[in-house]
């Protein structure tokens, strides 16, 4: 059974052109063919969508989720059911595909069983890329403990975000477990962060020599890493060492832009959840004691945007966003708007993420072979990123991998 979408005008990605007056033709989870109007005809069992008056772009791409973070406080995901955990989840999921995203990657948490839910069944939510636990040093962004706490919890079995790990061979072991699990990258935490008890945001985390066991180990499964990191100094240290892509960055400085575009590393800029810790993360269950850091990364990642953008950094698009907080997560196209052009904001949320996950020619584009991930507008989000932003009337129709998740009648 086909899907014909006719009368289409979708978004040509790369050039910032649309193709119009097309139909594009579904078979299975791909695009099998994509052809001028009335191409489609006599193709027999068919479902036709008319797609007249409305705008097509890929499904979006958000590099920076944590999809398993229902709460932002990580101390009490470690403690919690992984089976309540599951449940949660679902609707976090369900929430990204509704605003569009038909592929997220996941920065701590997830794993391989969660992400075969929405592989088997697509109207659950996004194709989830997922590192499983990201590695953490002790007293590290992913170590949970307070100060009076001794002994470490976790472990490779609960239901936190991270494994704390020590030593050239405690990392090793750690990535090999993830690869073992069938991580598509392997995560790092590469600085102090937010959202962790101890650490300061300006500490550097992992001697060189376990940054580049970990990236050798990704190398050699054909993976890569992504790393957390804010200032200049942990920044340069991660893409000196093999690391494809810097989560966060919002320290960075004009040498850091140097290495990016040296290397052809990405940066993933993740404001809008400084601002959504801002202004509810207290209220959502931030622990207060973390409250003031916020501040820190807050105005400067404002300012790195800016200068990575200038600087002609590839970007990705990711919001990072914890528990209740998460519906924010279209909030970052508003944000980056005031330095980002649209068509450059779309490819950060298509494009330019295929070409760091290896996908070209499956995601991130509408074309022939590929992942039948669409979506419909019925404003032109070139003209007005707000299209985006606001999908609840506007964005008519959903397809994830072939399954029409959302359809609202023209
Ligand atoms: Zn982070
Ligand atoms: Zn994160």
């Amino acid at each position: 059974m086909y899907t014909i979408l006719k009368n289409a005008s979708y978004l040509d990605v790369r050039s910032g052109i649309y193709q119009t007056n097309k139909s594009i033709i579904i078979k299975g989870d791909k695009v099998e063919k994509i052809t001028d109007a009335g191409g489609a005809d006599g193709l027999g069992d068919a479902k036709v969508i008319d797609c007249s008056g409305l705008y097509l772009l890929p499904g979006l791409i958000d590099a920076h989720v944590h999809t398993t973070a229902i709460t932002p406080d990580f101390a009490e995901l470690e403690v919690t059911s992984p089976f309540y955990i599951a449940i949660k989840s679902t609707e976090i999921l369900s929430g990204m595909l509704q605003r569009g995203f038909t592929t997220v990657r996941d920065a701590g948490g997830a794993d391989y069983g969660l992400a075969a839910t929405t592989q088997e069944d697509p109207t659950l939510g996004p194709e989830i890329l997922f590192c499983g636990k990201a590695l953490s040093q002790t007293g590290g962004h992913g170590d949970v403990r307070t100060k009076g706490r001794r002994q470490f919890e976790g472990c490779f079995c609960c239901a936190g975000l991270g494994i704390v790990v020590d030593g050239v061979s405690q990392v090793r072991r750690a990535a090999r477990d993830e690869i073992r699990k069938g991580a598509t990258q392997i995560k790092i935490m590469a600085s102090g962060g937010v959202s962790s008890p101890t650490d300061r945001i300006d500490s550097t985390q992992f001697s060189i020599e376990e940054i580049r066991a970990i990236v050798e180990e990704a190398d050699a499964a054909n993976i890569y890493c992504m790393a957390h990191a804010y200032t200049a100094r942990a920044i340069k240290r991660l893409l000196r060492n093999g690391v494809r892509t810097i989560e966060h960055g919002n320290l960075l400085d004009e040498e850091c832009c140097d290495l990016f575009v040296e290397t052809g590393a990405y940066l993933v800029p993740t404001l809008v959840t400084y601002q959504a810790l801002a202004n509810e993360g207290v209220a959502s269950g931030l622990p207060a004691s973390m409250e003031e850091k916020i501040y820190t990364v807050l105005e400067a990642g404002h300012v790195a945007l800016k200068m990575a953008y200038d600087k002609g950094v590839k970007m990705l698009y990711g919001s990072d966003l914890l528990g209740a907080m998460q519906r924010h997560q279209l909030q970052e196209f508003s944000i980056r708007s005031k330095v980002v052009s649209n068509i450059d904001l779309i490819r950060q949320a298509t494009v330019n993420a295929a070409e760091c996950f290896g996908r070209v020619g499956d995601i991130g584009e509408i074309l022939e072979g590929g992942s039948a991930n669409i979506l419909a507008y019925r404003q032109d989000p070139l003209q007005d990123i707000q299209t985006l932003v606001n999908p609840e009337d506007g964005l008519r129709l959903i397809i994830n991998r072939g399954v029409t998740v959302k359809h609202l009648a023209a």
